[in-house]
């Protein structure tokens, strides 16, 4: 029997990656759900390919623009249609790949309903990780990443017991500015962060693969995935992008996940699960000169040193990073503040921030709100200035 598939975010890059493995694969999987922001372009043709039976789009004005054009499924908007969504009855599996944190309502409804979560956006751990594993542990839920490391290291426990985890080594590529000197780094453009060597992705995870905050949230993420203490999970770049990531073992055991930089791989394997499928690309395994692993310049990167520090303090103090980490980003995008600026602005609002109680859900939309709204006030200071610099 196929499974019931819903899709939160299908026009962004991942979603539209998780609708060719649907379409790879028709007998095992079918959609019923689909949700994008504001792209309804592709929107309507997914719908006419796929023919899923409700769709959600969070712009208004744009939703109702294709309710007019559209009568083959029923049409929402607005943020109840994505809990709509994420709880369909005949939903068999609820894909999160949406930009942002609208997702973490619609998260929390599909766990409670004991959904099957495959997830990619990374940030609703990040900033709600508290409140959703708490759920999900109640329900019985397990939520199967398609973020290619933590696939990887899903791979990697399904032949061991937990307890005998000692370390994680979580791979990054190094990203784009993997060779660029510290007195170059502030002068970095978009173009060239949004450049990744080895993945294609959207605009908001390349720069946090530039910054290496993606690998600090990819942290996070694994330590609620897998119930992994902080301290045991270690960042190795390793700019070859073949090993997905690694865990040692009590015994000094290594098992490591290889494979081509695929993201469909992760998408089929969390879809299918438990069961696996074909592929049709393979790593040219006698042809692998060499394999390099090496530690993260902190002085160069300090967003990992960023995530550590909010994870130190607690409470609502990751949700104010990612907040001032998206606001910075946007400002950067718009060439408004500088590559290094990003970090700094982080970094202030994190020190800036009186945590609260992330078990609760008030206070981390509070924070949210809180740290974009300090976020924001320092980037229109930095960007004045970084304008007046210009002008002299
Ligand atoms: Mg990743």
């Amino acid at each position: 029997m196929s499974k019931n598939i819903v899709v939160l975010g299908s026009t962004g890059s991942v979603g539209r990656k998780v609708l060719e493995v649907v379409r790879e694969f028709p007998e095992e999987f079918r959609i019923i759900g689909l949700a994008c922001g504001s792209n309804i372009r592709l929107l309507r043709k997914q719908i006419e390919e796929f023919r899923p039976y409700l769709v959600a789009v969070s712009d208004r004005e744009k939703g109702e623009e294709l309710l007019k054009e559209v009568d083959e499924c029923g049409v929402k908007t607005g943020e109840d249609a994505l809990i709509e969504l994420a709880t369909l009855e005949k939903a068999d599996i609820v894909v999160f790949s949406m930009a942002g944190i609208k997702g973490l309502i619609p998260l929390i409804e599909a766990i409670k309903q004991r959904k099957q979560i495959v997830l990619a956006n990374k940030e609703l751990l990040v900033v709600g990780g508290e409140i959703v594993i708490c759920w999900a542990k109640e329900k019985g839920v397990r939520i199967l990443p398609i973020d290619s490391e933590q696939s990887a290291i899903f791979q990697c426990l399904e032949m061991r017991r937990q307890r005998e985890i000692r370390r994680v080594f979580l791979t990054a590529s190094g990203g784009p500015l993997n060779r660029v000197s510290k007195k170059e780094m502030p002068f970095a453009s978009p173009e060239q962060v949004l450049s990744h060597p080895k993945w294609e992705m959207g605009e908001k995870i390349s720069v946090d693969s530039a910054t290496l905050m993606n690998k600090g949230f990819e942290i996070i993420e694994s330590k609620y995935l897998f119930d992994i203490p902080f301290h045991k999970i270690q960042v190795l770049i390793h700019p070859e992008v073949v090993v997905h990531s690694m865990v040692e073992f009590s015994d000094g055991a290594v098992i490591a996940q290889l494979g081509v930089p695929d993201m469909r791989l992760p998408i089929q394997y969390a879809l299918a699960y438990p069961h696996s499928l074909p592929f049709n690309r393979f790593l040219d395994i006698s042809h692998l000169s060499s394999l390099t692993f090496t530690l993260p310049d902190r002085d160069r990167f300090p967003a990992l040193g960023l995530v550590e520090e909010a994870e130190r303090k607690g409470g609502t103090a990751l949700t104010a990073l990612n907040a001032a980490d998206e606001e910075a980003i946007e400002a950067f995008l718009k060439g408004r503040i500088r590559f290094t600026d990003i970090c700094r602005v982080v970094e202030q609002v994190i020190t800036a921030h009186h945590p609260l109680d992330a078990r609760k859900i008030e206070f981390v939309f509070q924070a949210d709100k809180w740290a974009r709204e300090e976020a924001r006030r320092r980037l229109n200071s930095m960007a004045e200035e970084a304008g007046e610099q210009r002008k002299v």
